[in-house]
């Protein structure tokens, strides 16, 4: 799939579930009203979705949420979905997690063919991630993260800055996962959906992180790219690798190469735009894929640009209505 700006399409993220466990300052309000469960699509109309979208050229499937393990059965769709690695038709089946169920669930995870996974992790004091998560057990994700590295998952540490509350464990969270073989990639707060807090007290620039990371470490560039938003350096002290996600401080649209697929079946064409296409009601209008495969089309055809993310005094209002965890992070 090529879009109107000649970009190759071909990563299909999935929120798989609107619900969490946790609720992050950041990322949902204190209060959330979540989809009632009917409103799902099933397994296996995820399924069918994701499948059609492999069938199109995707090669990469990204399970998110809302927190992806929360999802009742979920392993079910890691099972299914893992034929297209073994076909070849995949190259990567990989999911976004808070890590508390992940202790559970690695092993089975290893055996569907999830080789890398992405654990959020914002602090690793227990007081400050139970007040950044509302209701996190900071334990509980660490021993899924030593669950995922002994079932040989490769883990990356996903951890947004946030003003005044983790700055100043943005460098010994560095030293730690790269001692444990762990890659971390640093994201900047966006401006999605309601929240209590006010998002210009959360937002920390990363130019400015980057800045304070460079006066411990020494940072190269590394044209290494996973097709992602995320820039990289590597850290010469500890040869690990560091992403930088700056949607904020610097557009990171030019290379897009993902749509984003909601557990109602809608497909989201920008993580930053409010166009989406709804793809339930051709999913649930015939067996045949004819009218899926045409939506889809042209839903690639309207890929906007890019984003238009902003935040300062003039623009406080969320960008987009929609919390992250409805076309997952
Ligand atoms: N629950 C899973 C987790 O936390 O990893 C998957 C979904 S979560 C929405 C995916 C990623 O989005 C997480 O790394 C989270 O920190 C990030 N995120 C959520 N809301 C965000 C926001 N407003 N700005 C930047 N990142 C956000
Ligand atoms: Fe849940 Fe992930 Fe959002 Fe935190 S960032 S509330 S873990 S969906």
């Amino acid at each position: 799939m090529v879009d109107p700006f000649g970009r190759a399409i071909y990563y299909l993220r999935v929120s798989v579930t609107d619900r969490c466990d946790f609720r992050c300052v950041y990322c949902m309000s204190e209060d959330m009203s979540f989809l009632p469960k009917g409103d799902l699509l099933t397994l296996e109309e995820l399924d069918r979705l994701c499948s059609t979208f492999v069938a199109r050229g995707t090669r990469k499937l990204r399970l998110t949420g809302g927190e992806p393990l929360v999802r009742r059965n979920i392993l079910q769709l890691f099972h299914n979905l893992a034929r297209h690695l073994d076909s070849g038709a995949l190259d990567e089946l990989t999911l976004t997690t808070n890590g508390s169920r992940l202790a559970f669930f690695a092993p089975e995870l290893a055996a569907c063919g999830v080789r890398r996974i992405n654990v959020s992790l914002d602090s690793r004091d227990p007081e400050k991630f139970k007040a950044i998560t509302r209701r996190g057990d900071l334990a509980q994700v660490l021993r899924g993260i030593d669950a995922a590295q002994s079932a040989g998952i490769d883990v990356k540490i996903n951890m947004v800055a946030l003003k005044g509350v983790n700055e100043g464990e943005i460098v010994p969270m560095i030293s730690w996962a790269h001692a444990r073989g762990m890659d971390v990639t640093l994201i900047e707060v966006m401006p999605m959906g309601a929240i209590e807090p006010d998002r210009l007290d959360q937002y920390l620039p990363l130019s400015d992180v980057r800045a304070e990371i460079a006066r411990h470490f020494t940072l190269r560039d590394l044209a290494y790219r996973t097709g992602g938003p995320a820039r990289y350096v590597e850290v010469a002290e500890t040869g690990g690798r560091l992403g930088f996600i700056t949607p904020l401080t610097h557009n990171f649209c030019e290379s897009c190469n993902r749509v984003r697929l909601t557990c109602t079946g809608t497909l989201y064409m920008c993580l930053g735009q409010n166009d989406a296409a709804d793809l339930r009601a051709p999913l649930r209008e015939s067996a045949s894929d004819d009218a899926l495969n045409a939506a889809i089309e042209e839903a690639i055809a309207r890929k906007p640009k890019g984003h238009d993310f902003m935040i300062d005094r003039a623009h406080t209002a969320p960008a987009v209505p929609r919390h992250m965890s409805v076309t997952g992070g």
